[in-house]
């Protein structure tokens, strides 16, 4: 086990782990990681350069030839409903890496093994020196297998839709709930079936079930869990 506290989260699409994870490592005072952010960033790399997403050898090289970095936003400039603060190559994409394109682009190169190693190396790498929340499919069981506290966020395919469609909304942007239940379900089904590391439960993962619950009450009760585990380490 790391000396330093690890919380490692999984789920599925829009079961809230991003706005979960970025308050609850602010009520920790911890790192947020939002590895879904660096799948996101090599599917947009893919599609500038205009390489087939289902190139393996071709996405790893891209990646490797560029710079990317991941901080929390900076005020002011970067205080503007953002999780996290992409760089890419220097430029900041924290917004053009949440493009429905990037969505679905991403759920695409995350099947791509050798892509997944080079990405699973950085995020332990980042894990190793501090307190981290780190989010995405596969860290209770591939990235962060020792966590202290290793948590199944998840929620109904109705509560999850209505929330990704109202952030759309938001956005501007004026897809149907159908169309993002939809969208959901083929991101989840690629997810859970890709043959290397598809998203699933764990043993000793916590099972937390989000679809009742206002997104205080998800931090707060998961800050109460790992006050407990920090006396105890
Ligand atoms: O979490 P987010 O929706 O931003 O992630 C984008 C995509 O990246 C997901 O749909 C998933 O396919 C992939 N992903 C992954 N493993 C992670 C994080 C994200 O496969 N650890």
């Amino acid at each position: 086990m790391s000396d330093f506290f690890q919380i490692a989260i999984d789920g599925p699409v829009a079961a809230g782990k991003g706005t979960v994870s970025r308050l609850l490592a602010q009520k920790l005072g911890f790192l947020y990681v939002d590895t879904g952010a660096m799948y996101r960033a090599t599917a947009l790399l893919a599609i500038r350069h205009e390489i087939d997403l289902n190139d393996e050898d071709k996405v790893v090289a891209i990646l490797k030839k560029s710079k990317l970095e991941m901080r929390n936003p900076l005020p002011p400039d970067e205080i503007d409903g953002r999780l996290t603060t992409v760089i890419l190559d220097g430029e900041d994409v924290s917004w053009a890496i949440r493009t429905q394109e990037c969505s679905e682009g991403s759920s695409k190169v995350a099947v791509l093994k050798k892509l997944r190693k080079v990405l699973v190396a950085k995020q332990q790498e980042i894990a190793k020196s501090q307190d981290v929340v780190m989010e995405g499919r596969d860290i209770t069981f591939r990235v962060l297998p020792e966590a202290d506290l290793k948590i199944f966020l998840t929620a109904s395919i109705k509560a999850r839709a209505e929330r990704r469609h109202t952030q759309y909304l938001i956005k501007g942007m004026n897809n149907t709930l159908e169309e993002v239940i939809e969208e959901i379900k083929e991101r989840d089904e690629r997810d859970t079936k890709r043959k290397t590391d598809p998203l699933h439960i764990t043993t000793d993962d916590w099972v937390l079930d989000t679809s009742d619950l206002s997104i205080e009450e998800v931090v707060d009760t998961i800050a109460q869990r790992v006050r407990k585990i920090q006396k105890q380490k």
